[in-house]
């Protein structure tokens, strides 16, 4: 119990970031694992046989697992089980999964200082060592096809997306990430960049897009690789959605209608604008995405440790800062969410943008200790589609979430190049 505590307490305070850079990526992830027994609701549990059966025969994929940055913390082979996080192969097994895309993500203080690109080849470099090291279990996926072949193999798929494509300096180097095999980019992440303002930062730089982001997106059409509107301001969204000849996505997020005032997340008519353009908006599933109960607790959390730090004098590694972070988790318990919460996200999402435009973007390995009940490491996904069947969905659209509304939208992203005659 006391490790719980201290766990959560870890991650609550790397919230101190997140509360201004949302999912930030705190260290600390996967502390929690002693959690990892699911607790799922009788209702929900009476549907897990079909589940399990529904998951070992689709297609389960998955836009947003931040292996990359997990292992440039600390190189583990995930190829086996791991002590720590949320991915490893053994776990991507027995919850089904066949396609997690790997976040290239480039943090806004690496993006500023120009050392973007290195990062994004470090990263990029990594998921080819895994394939490299396990050419059984992993495959590189740079096309629909690809994924699917995969699929028939028994093979995971890594394909990549970028998140933060601030290493894009130009038009003339979208050619080079094509090259490496990313295939979804995000502007932005949390600070507004040269080519996109972003929903976390109150710095409205360029009202939108800049103009080189505004040259993007026609060269990201150009070159078959889907534009991610998670972590851009809305404006930014807007003018992507304008500018782009091609359905967009979100890899990430969730309904804003939850969490008045998190702009992480997209309002109604955003998520609306979404589904008419024939995109797909992932469901994060971080309990600060899904729960204004969670945001607030972890808010609070990092409120209170910062006037502890200003009244105290301490040092935010100190001991006597560790002991002040565990106490007050004693005392404040993290109010996380549970599957109950995704699902009614599902439900908003589906309500509003259409079932067509629903997809799974975890954020497993990104999120840190945050979660939710029910959904704790990539061996969850039976259970979010036994949780789908208790709400009435049918098979069909249990399978277009898992995988075939994403594979629909990048296979018209993919194809987009050679109907303009280009390759
Ligand atoms: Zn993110």
């Amino acid at each position: 119990m006391r490790r719980l505590t201290l766990a959560w307490t870890l991650s609550a305070l790397t919230l101190a970031s997140l509360a201004q850079a949302g999912d930030a990526h705190p260290p600390g992830y996967g502390q929690g694992l002693a959690e990892r027994i699911p607790s799922l609701a009788p209702e929900i549990q009476a549907f897990l046989p079909e589940a399990r059966r529904i998951a070992a025969e689709s297609i389960i994929l998955d836009t947003h697992v931040d292996v990359p940055y997990r292992l440039e913390r600390g190189w583990v082979d995930v190829s086996e089980a791991t002590e720590g996080g949320d991915f490893d192969y053994p776990r991507a097994v027995a919850g089904g999964l066949d396609a997690p895309f790997m976040s290239i993500y480039i943090p806004a203080d690496v993006d500023a200082q120009d050392q973007g690109s290195v990062l994004a080849d470090r990263l990029i470099d990594s998921v080819e060592a895994l394939v490299a090291a396990d050419p059984d279990k992993f495959a590189l996926a740079k096309s629909p096809g690809e994924l699917v072949a995969n699929f028939h193999a028994g093979k995971i798929s890594l394909p990549m997306g970028m998140e933060n494509a601030g290493p894009i300096r130009s038009v003339e180097e979208v050619a080079h990430w094509r090259e490496r095999g990313i295939r979804y980019a995000s502007l932005a992440h949390s600070r507004s960049n040269a080519l996109s303002d972003s929903s976390y930062d109150i710095n409205e730089r360029w009202d939108g897009l800049s103009p080189l982001g505004k040259s993007l997106v026609p060269a990201l059409n150009d070159a078959g690789i889907m534009l991610d509107l998670s972590h851009v301001s809305d404006k930014a969204a807007y003018q992507i959605l304008e500018l782009s000849a091609v359905p967009v996505i979100a890899s990430h997020s969730s309904a804003r209608h939850f969490i008045p005032g998190f702009l992480r997340n997209p309002d109604d008519d955003l998520l609306r604008a979404i589904g008419e353009k024939g995109g797909v908006i992932m469901v994060n599933i971080g309990s600060s995405f899904l729960s204004q109960a969670s945001r607030r607790s972890s808010e609070q959390a990092t409120q209170a440790f910062q006037a502890y730090l200003r009244e105290s004098g301490e040092a935010r590694d100190s001991q006597a800062a560790k002991a002040w972070r565990a106490a007050y988790a004693e005392e404040n318990p993290y109010l996380r969410a549970t599957l109950e919460h995704v699902l009614d996200h599902v439900d908003y999402l589906a309500g509003i943008a259409g079932i067509d435009a629903v997809g799974i973007g975890t954020d497993f390995d990104g999120v840190g200790d945050t979660l939710p009940i029910g959904m704790r490491d990539v061996a969850s996904y039976p259970h979010l589609i036994a949780g789908l069947l208790s709400r009435g969905y049918s098979e069909g659209e249990i399978k277009g979430i898992l995988s075939g509304n994403l594979l629909r939208v990048w296979r018209v992203v993919d194809a987009y190049p050679r109907g303009k005659g280009r390759s």
